[in-house]
């Protein structure tokens, strides 16, 4: 069952300059899971995860692969925008953590989108080119779940490579967890 933060949470310093705190999307029930690293402007406004332009450029992929977004659980490492988009702060991503382990506990892969989501999930901070979808493995709780890295929707916007990685990713969780 996922444990969600209290609406005026303030375990961490983010807490701050929200609007509204963002929580997952989608199916609750998927095997599926997405994980970025947070909040942007957008999602801060509307209390969505992935409506900005990472979000539009997820939704056209998710699209020509034929996988509706409702079927997948989209989530961030934390709920809360940073100021001015950046990076979230270790002690941020800690003291959200246990939010994400409730959202994450059901699943049958979790895909890392990014480097934060990476560092964060799977402790692994370099190069993504060399970790992109593979097949590791992270314990959340008591339980080992698939992991499979892959680039945030962002860095799709200049590298057409990135950018078929990340289909790539998405067409096989389809097709291995979804069809
Ligand atoms: S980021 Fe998470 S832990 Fe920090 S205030 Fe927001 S909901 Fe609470």
């Amino acid at each position: 069952m996922m444990t969600e933060p209290e609406a005026d949470c303030r375990l961490c310093d983010l807490y701050r300059k929200r609007t509204h705190l963002v929580l997952p999307t989608g199916d609750k029930n998927s095997p599926v899971a997405l994980v970025g690293e947070a909040p942007g402007e957008n999602e801060d406004l509307q209390g969505t995860p992935f409506v900005g332009r990472a979000g539009q450029i997820l939704n056209k992929i998710l699209e020509e692969i034929g996988l509706p977004r409702s079927q997948i659980l989209i989530t961030n490492t934390v709920k809360c925008r940073p100021p001015v988009n950046r990076i979230p702060m270790p002690e941020e991503m800690a003291a959200c953590r246990p939010f994400l382990d409730s959202e994450l506990y059901d699943r049958k892969v979790i895909v890392g989108l990014g480097k934060s989501a990476v560092k964060d999930l799977l402790g692994y901070e370099g190069p993504m080119s060399q970790i992109v979808n593979t097949r590791q493995h992270i314990r959340i709780k008591d339980r080992d779940i698939l992991f499979i890295p892959t680039y945030h929707p962002m860095a799709c916007v200049y590298k057409p490579d990135a950018r078929e990685q990340l289909k790539l990713t998405l067409i096989m969780v389809k097709e291995e967890f979804l069809s």
